[in-house]
């Protein structure tokens, strides 16, 4: 007998079952590179895509996914032509993209962009599947009934947002009651220093180049108006059941820094990494150990110094209608957050300007006063709300335009 056949043999791992709704995308992708950099650890189950059918096929056939699902059904013929031969199944529409969230996994990323990605992330959380939630505006639309489900299903729900990200690992190991404060940072976007004339004249390709981050259309514009941040003040509101007052935001130029947890005890405790969404996806995926990236590591005396000023209201009202949002409640969050999708569809279409698109959303807050005090008890009361938001929303854009 041999030493290699006396040895006891290493127990093999199983690779873990992983799922990706809303694969086609800036977080899709990036989870994608990670798991692609040790195939032998992952099974892709699911993936899911909006539109992009021939991504869609390419990525599920570069990762042996086992179910590849759009959610626009007039791209299935594409997509099950692009599959042929691979035996990867193929579907499409509302219906499929549930249960390509629901089929048995261990882990899944929920990265569809906007509400949309709701009924998707609900199912998997209502399966129990560990879930990271990229997708912010699940929570700002629908908190209370979003959290309820996690609770429900005893399902560990891990952020994926950088700050986000950051705050579970500062606060990690200390009492809720010991936490005084969380405080997020915004890079400010492209137009931290633009005067309000120069961003009345703005334009998406202006907006939509981020001075640190590449990410998807959608958040990109979130982030040059800062309701992006807003949104991520209602997001940990619910995440870490954490009162508005104990809520706050710095603008940090240099996007090092990503929350800062003040206790109890006057200590201070930061997150820092260069900006790559890859390590808090990571941090996610290979929660509660971490994993390698091989990404940028932080030189602070290359850096040389780190800024950070107060937001300023005044040229970035969507913070201010956010931060009014959560101190409303009810479905305040619903409300903002469907004008706000509406407003950034409406500018990337040209058909709105950039200082529109906070001037929209506040039109539409005020005309939804009736839906805000609405309570809804489940997702699809959500949604309802939502729906009518959106239609008062777009019933406004022509006084925008
Ligand atoms: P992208 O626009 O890059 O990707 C969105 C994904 O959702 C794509 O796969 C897209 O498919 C799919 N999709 C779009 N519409 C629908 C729909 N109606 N139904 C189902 N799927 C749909 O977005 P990001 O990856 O940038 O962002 C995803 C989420 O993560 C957002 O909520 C964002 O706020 C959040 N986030 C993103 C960060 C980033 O760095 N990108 C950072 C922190 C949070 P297709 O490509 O086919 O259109």
């Amino acid at each position: 007998m041999t030493a290699t056949q006396s040895a006891p043999r290493a127990q093999a791992k199983a690779p873990r079952r992983i799922s990706i709704l809303g694969a086609t995308g800036s977080i899709g992708e990036s989870t994608l590179d990670l798991v692609g950099r040790d195939p032998q650890a992952y099974k892709v189950v699911a993936l899911t895509g909006g539109k992009n059918a021939a991504r869609l096929a390419e990525l599920a056939i570069l990762h042996r996914a086992e179910f590849a699902v759009l959610a626009d059904p007039k791209g299935y013929a594409d997509l099950k032509a692009a599959l042929a031969g691979t035996g990867i199944e193929a579907a499409a529409g509302e219906a499929s993209l549930l249960e390509a969230a629901s089929r048995p996994a261990d882990w899944v990323m929920a990265a569809i962009v906007g509400a949309a990605g709701l009924k998707p992330t609900l199912r998997a959380v209502r399966q129990g599947t560990a879930t990271a939630l990229a997708n912010k505006e699940c929570l700002v639309s629908a908190g209370s009934i979003f959290m309820a489900e996690v609770a429900r299903h005893g399902t560990t729900l891990l952020p994926v947002d950088s700050e986000h990200s950051a705050a579970l690992q500062a606060m990690t190991g200390t009492a809720p009651e010991r936490i005084e404060r969380v405080c997020i940072t915004a890079s400010g976007g492209p137009f931290r220093t633009w005067s309000l004339q120069q961003m009345a004249a703005a334009e998406p390709e202006q907006a939509l180049a981020h001075p640190n981050w590449s990410m998807g259309p959608k958040v990109t514009i979130d982030s040059a108006t800062l309701m992006n941040k807003g949104l991520e003040l209602l997001e940990a509101h619910y995440l870490f059941d954490l009162p508005p007052e104990k809520l706050d935001v710095v603008v940090h130029p240099q996007s090092i820094v990503h929350c800062l947890v003040y206790m109890s005890d006057g200590a201070v405790l930061a997150q820092l990494c260069c900006p790559d969404m890859r390590t808090p996806i990571a941090y996610s995926l290979a929660w509660p150990e971490r994993m390698h990236v091989p990404n940028r590591r932080l030189d602070l005396a290359e850096l040389g110094a780190l800024t950070f000023e107060a937001p300023d209201l005044q040229r970035f009202p969507a913070l201010r209608l956010a931060k009014e949002a959560l101190a409303a409640g009810g479905s305040a969050g619903t409300v903002l957050n469907a004008a706000n999708e509406v407003a950034v569809a409406a500018f990337l279409d040209k058909r709105i300007g950039f200082l529109a698109i906070a001037g929209l959303v506040e039109a539409t807050l005020v005309a939804c006063s009736d839906l805000i005090g609405l309570a809804p008890r489940s997702a699809d009361d959500v949604l309802d709300i939502d729906t009518e938001a959106r239609s008062r929303a777009r019933g406004w854009l022509a006084r925008f335009a």
